[in-house]
């Protein structure tokens, strides 16, 4: 027997409605998916539970929606309570889909199970809300569409979780495009659910709607449609908002962190700055000081809890560049300063890690040794510091050689905590006065120097107001004639309480406490007095004087000497400006127009110490120099050493070659006269031949005589 069925005809708006109404819903879900992860746990719950209520109102009315826009013979009404079960399915069915998506990712499994959920979830929702109108006879169920409307209802499930993990990996503007095209996708797919389901229901003619109090009519499509559609606005509204907000957090923590990245960078750059030496990279004195400091505390506190293992001395060497000065000053500040670097290098490879190298002044090292048995662990240092200091150093294309001098202190053997490195730098100042190139340990006697040098210096303050200076005159010999061609006035300084001070000693403190210039100044007009006196004996002398590199720096120095020699009618050429190499080579503008200067007033230029600087005989030339000096020390070895000998054969020849005189210093012995005479030294100066004498010595000598009326 076959029942005859009612065909339902469907209102076209209603039915846009619905379809518009389940692709929105299926945006607002895929949105909110998004915000059902991570950070915040409370959020996350808030998300799933607010989201699953809206997304299961949305897809309900969407459904009901549906269902009103069908236009049945029979008013129709729905039970509220299966109505309202239908609804609680739907957001049953919502909320299994956020879980879902809260997930890392999407196993098989969970995604086989999911789809056959939330289909079952929907179908749920849609047959319960089917039955809500409570027809009788009952609606017959046309099995292949029911069978149909699950599995689009299946197909459209899987399809959205697929679709949903896929897409949250993407963002910006491609993230909204994929979410939009898969809204569309999952609305239509739920619709096409609903109405082929709708399709399988038949209902049969004459069949009353047995609903009691039920519920239906159009303004309540309106009311549902409008809920919903509000609600679904509302929460997306929010879940952009909060997306924005995360972005912006994310973004806020991203850039707090860059600026947390760039703070520390510049504070430790700052650090790096204060306690390092910026040339070297070493440690600077600061940061020695203060590992000092650490170093003697971890010492006392040991001393207070007595153990098995007592290490409990340390050392500090003070290091210091023999002839470094030249070397800056011939060479320019860029290879001093690759000197200073190649220096520290070296250093550093001799250290242990627990052990600190510090540059603590221009040319000046220190070393904090921790944990020494004693002095022989810091002497072993200073005797491989010599060693490697004592390979060249490579400069621009050149190879120059260095040594150095070095003091070493004992905690506690030698000094307090507060005069450790006063005391390893008075060792120093020892082992430099003993000739440099060695090593010096502290002993109580080195402290003295200190307050000697502030003796000294209080001493030379007044010292040309009290008339304690007197000249000294050296006469230097014509090598093949062997008469005296002109002499070297040498300072003497006589002190009461002092005694006799040498010039190698006060001439480098006068300089240190800008004490020179008056010096010096004594020195040259005494020299301009001593010629007039030899002038009015009728006797024609020429007088080196010594100047030091402070008288070159004044500007006025020529116009002074000149001004000097008209008042004591001594002619410019008797006078002779004795310059060392070092100072002779200074690039310095000042330094290059007094010597010009000079050398234009008609007075003689000598360079002094020769082969202790670095310079060229080419560029000594352009600065118009008539004489050269060779140092003292290549004449001392002159008869024991070949190469001494080479160097002043060469030196001759060169300088003849560029027109130049060459005097030899130092001359003491009979074999090193001999020696110089046969390599055509033009003058010879030295004890073995005259020493520094008065002006009266001179005469009573009878060496005035030889040259007197020249
Ligand atoms: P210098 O200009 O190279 O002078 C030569 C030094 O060698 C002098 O020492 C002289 O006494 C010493 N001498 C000369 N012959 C011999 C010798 O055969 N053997 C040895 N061992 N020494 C010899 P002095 O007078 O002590 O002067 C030392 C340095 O002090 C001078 O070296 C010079 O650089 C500086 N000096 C001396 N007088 C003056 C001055 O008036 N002004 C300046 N700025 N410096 C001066
Ligand atoms: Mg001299
Ligand atoms: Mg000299």
């Amino acid at each position: 027997m076959s029942l005859q069925t009612l065909h339902p005809t469907y209102d076209n708006g209603g039915v846009a409605l619905s379809v518009i109404i389940a692709i929105y819903a299926s945006y607002v879900a895929l949105d909110l998916a998004r915000r059902v992860r991570g950070r915040d746990r409370e959020a996350v719950v808030l998300w799933t539970a607010g989201g699953a209520l809206v997304m299961g109102t949305g897809i309900w009315s969407m459904h009901f929606v549906g269902m009103l826009a069908m236009g049945l013979p029979i008013t129709i009404t729905y039970d509220p309570t299966l109505t309202l079960v239908s609804w609680l399915v739907a957001v049953s069915v919502s909320l299994i889909s956020l879980l879902l998506a809260a997930r890392d990712r999407l196993s098989r499994s969970a995604w086989i199970i999911g789809a056959i959920a939330m289909a079952t979830g929907i179908c749920g929702m849609h047959y319960v809300g089917m039955m809500a109108m409570l027809l009788t006879p009952v609606i017959l169920w046309n099995a292949p569409l029911v069978g149909l409307s699950v599995l689009i209802a299946l197909f459209a499930s899987a399809i959205a979780l697929r679709v949903f993990f896929a897409m949250r990996r993407l963002s910006g503007l491609w993230a909204y495009l994929t979410q939009g095209v898969a809204a569309v996708i999952l609305g239509t797919a739920i619709v096409g659910m609903h109405y082929t389901g709708m399709a399988a229901a038949g209902f049969p003619a004459g069949a009353v709607c047995g609903t009691a109090n039920g519920i239906g009519g159009h303004n309540l499509g309106t009311m549902v449609v409008f809920a919903s559609l509000i609600l679904l606005s509302i929460t997306l509204f929010t879940s952009m908002l909060d997306a924005r907000q995360q972005v912006r957090a994310v973004s806020m923590a991203a850039s707090l962190e860059q600026a947390n990245q760039q703070l520390q960078g510049a504070n430790a750059e700052l650090q790096w700055m204060a306690f390092r030496d910026p040339l070297t990279g070493l440690p600077n004195r600061a940061l020695l000081e203060d590992r000092l400091n650490g170093a003697l505390n971890r010492i006392s506190r040991q001393a207070n809890y007595p153990g098995k293992r007592k290490l409990t001395k340390l050392a500090v060497v003070f290091i210091d560049l023999d002839g470094f000065k030249p070397v800056n000053d011939s060479y320019g500040h860029a290879a001093g300063d690759q000197v200073l670097r190649q220096v520290s290098n070296r250093l550093s490879e001799l250290i242990r890690d627990t052990d600190t190298a510090a540059r603590i002044g221009g040319d000046e090292f220190l070393i904090l040794l921790e944990e020494v048995e004693g002095v022989s662990d810091a002497v072993s240092l200073a005797d491989r510091i010599l060693q490697s200091l004592s390979a060249p150093l490579e400069i621009a294309d050149r190879e120059i050689s260095l040594s150095c001098s070095i003091g070493i202190a004992i905690f506690p053997d030698h000094a307090v905590r507060d005069r450790l490195i006063s005391s390893a730098d008075a060792a120093m100042y020892v082992a430099k006065y003993n000739g440099g190139n060695g090593y010096a340990v502290y002993a109580p006697h080195m402290q003295s120097g200190a307050t000697d040098q502030m003796e000294l210096q209080q001493a030379l303050r007044g010292a040309v107001g009290r008339e304690e200076f007197q000249l000294r005159y050296q006469p230097k010999v014509d090598g093949r004639l062997g008469h005296v061609v002109g002499v070297e006035a040498l300072l003497r300084w006589h002190n009461s309480s002092l005694g006799e001070v040498l010039p190698d000693v006060f001439i480098p403190l006068a300089e240190r406490f800008g004490l020179i210039i008056a010096i010096g100044d004594w020195v040259i007009e005494a020299v301009c007095r001593q010629l007039s006196i030899w002038q009015r004996e009728g006797r024609h002398v020429r007088v080196a004087i010594n100047l030091s590199g402070y008288q070159l720096r004044q500007p006025d120095l020529a116009t002074r000497l000149r001004h000097l020699c008209t008042r004591y009618s001594v002619a410019p050429h008797q006078l002779m400006c004795e310059v060392t190499e070092s100072v002779a080579m200074e690039d310095t503008a000042s330094t290059q127009r007094v010597l010009r200067q000079l050398s234009e007033l008609g007075v003689s230029l000598s360079i002094d110490d020769f082969g202790t600087g670095y310079s060229s005989l080419a560029y000594l030339r352009q600065l118009r120099v008539q004489q050269l000096k060779i140092d003292r020390s290549f004449i001392r070895d002159l008869d024991r050493s070949a190469d001494a000998r080479a160097v002043v054969d060469a030196v001759i020849r060169l300088a003849h070659s560029l027109g130049l005189r060459v005097v030899a210093e130092g001359v003491e012995t009979a074999e090193q006269h001999a020696a110089l005479i046969a390599l055509d030294c033009d003058e010879l100066q030295g004890y073995y031949l005259a020493k520094p004498m008065t002006a009266e010595a001179l005469r009573e000598a009878g060496l005035l005589g030889s040259w007197a009326s020249s």
